[in-house]
């Protein structure tokens, strides 16, 4: 790697389509590959497993129109990209943009709503939340306000309003993946660590399984870091409920995500590592997440007054968050934070104003291209993409071993998790505007925080302090990181 003295220099490769180039070549998708199979003669449906943790399809409401296969084969190239019979399984990301293009309401999100109004009623549990950093820019569609409206402060009044004994916020976590991902990717880049280049960022998990069904032999380029949503549920069930005194048996935890991929992610049976270091293994990190649409839901059902909500603040101790933290919820976000803080960590000084407003990895071109050039250290190579026809270009540069970056932020959702199966359908299907929106807000929210980088996070530095000792510490590594399955279609 080279030293470029002091100064960050940074370039921007937008790939367009009607250039030459393999990602050109690629938009003439969908690709019905080699002894691929429709499930049935002539699909009017994406199909569903009954067992599906995150998505239902009813038979009833069901019309056969066929929207929904349009982002499952197009933008997703999941859907008429394998073989059913012997791949053994119908296969799903859970990214739920299915639903998104559905109007009648036949595709969903499986509903966990009775079962956190369950939870909050039961008196020998105590009931915690944590939101999302794009819920906060999208829950106030539901109740008529603009798309994008800012409601993070009503969210929290609404939430204690429902029941909820501790609201905490994913921002904070995503600011400890953060700690967690930027010292992997410089362990891995100096060789410290022996696992691969580029490291792929882990924190979508519909995403993370597409990498596990079509590209298995690259799961050891993903980030071993849990996404902020596990990485809460796995610090609320050790430290905080040492903390408080309760048995994580007694907590409950609930996310409200952007996302349906993430009922799944809870699910995964490696998702207990509360429950195995207390003894027992059937407690979850995360008891049960909402989509930001079951939220507006039960807010409606609870017959509270959304729009005429006060601002309240978040739960001390896992709640405070940065700028970095927030802009997670975009695409090029969680790269952008992340670079942030490894500026810091190889340089220890503060990023020059380029890095806190990153443009080259920011908006809806769909696959970016950018460098920084750290002082003392060289030149990092990143790529930042959404939507998973998008992936496939990148994963195959790799396989082919014509792969220049070091890093790589792949969201499954068109915009990140602005854009998630799980949000607000103020269109049906969803319009560019309506991310751009919610994009706006994501960024203004980061540019008005006064603290706007991951490592100056006050709550997560003490509970490095007094609880994890330092990233990728021993019991860092067992709360916060996980491992992948090769699954292989
Ligand atoms: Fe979920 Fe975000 Fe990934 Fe979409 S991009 S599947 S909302 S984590």
């Amino acid at each position: 790697m080279h030293n470029f003295n002091n100064k960050i220099t940074r370039r921007q490769f937008i790939t367009k389509c009607g250039k030459a180039g393999l990602f050109c070549l690629a938009a003439s998708i969908p690709i019905m590959y080699p002894g691929t199979a429709y499930p049935g003669d002539k699909p009017d449906h994406v199909p569903v497993d009954p067992s599906n943790p995150s998505i239902v399809w009813n038979n009833n409401l069901c019309v056969g129109c066929s929207n929904c296969i349009k982002p499952c084969q197009e933008s997703q190239t999941i859907y008429g990209f394998y073989d059913e019979k012997s791949a053994g399984e119908i296969v799903c990301v859970h990214c739920g943009q299915c639903s998104l293009y559905c109007s009648k309401n036949a595709l969903t999100e499986r509903d966990d709503s009775q079962k956190v109004f369950d939870a909050i009623s039961d008196p020998n549990l105590h009931v915690v939340i944590q939101t999302s950093p794009s819920s906060r820019v999208a829950l106030g569609e539901e109740f008529g306000l603009a798309t994008g409206s800012i409601v993070v402060g009503k969210q929290v009044t609404a939430l204690r309003k429902l029941g909820f004994d501790a609201v905490f916020d994913t921002d904070f976590s995503a600011d400890l993946t953060i700690m967690e991902e930027s010292t992997e990717l410089y362990k891995r880049l100096t060789g410290e660590l022996n696992e691969p280049i580029p490291q792929f960022t882990s924190c979508c998990p519909g995403w993370v399984k597409f990498c596990e069904y079509f590209y298995p032999d690259l799961i050891h380029n993903l980030s071993t870091c849990k996404s902020p949503q596990q990485m809460m549920g796995s610090i609320v069930k050790t430290y905080y409920s040492e903390q408080q005194g309760i048995h994580p048996s007694n907590i409950f935890t609930v996310a409200v995500m952007p996302c349906t991929a993430k009922k799944f992610e809870c699910s995964r049976p490696e998702m207990n590592i509360s429950g195995v270091k207390a003894g027992d293994s059937s407690i979850r990190d995360v008891d049960a997440v909402l989509s930001v649409r079951e939220l507006a839901k039960m807010i409606k059902v609870k017959g509270i007054d959304f729009n005429k909500l006060n601002d309240s603040q978040y739960d001390s101790i896992l709640g405070e968050s940065t700028g970095a933290g927030v802009i997670f919820g975009s695409t090029g976000g969680v790269m952008e934070a992340a670079l942030r803080t490894l500026y810091y960590k190889i340089t220890n000084e503060t990023p020059p104003e380029e890095l806190l407003s990153f443009t080259e990895v920011r908006g809806l071109t769909e696959i970016k291209e950018a460098y920084v050039d750290i002082p003392g250290f060289g030149r990092v190579n990143v790529a930042v993409c959404h939507g998973l026809k998008q992936a496939r270009q990148i994963l195959d540069k790799i396989e082919a071993g014509d792969a220049p970056w070091h890093f790589i932020e792949f969201m499954s959702c068109p915009g990140g998790c602005i854009g998630g199966g799980g949000q607000p359908k103020v269109h049906i299907p969803p319009q560019k505007k309506d991310w751009e929106a919610r994009i706006s807000s994501i960024y203004n929210l980061d540019s008005n925080k006064s603290v706007r980088l991951s490592y100056k996070n006050q709550e997560v530095q003490h509970l490095y302090n007094t609880y994890l000792g330092e990233p990728m510490s021993l019991l860092s590594e067992e709360l916060l990181h996980t491992s992948y399955v090769k699954r292989g279609v």
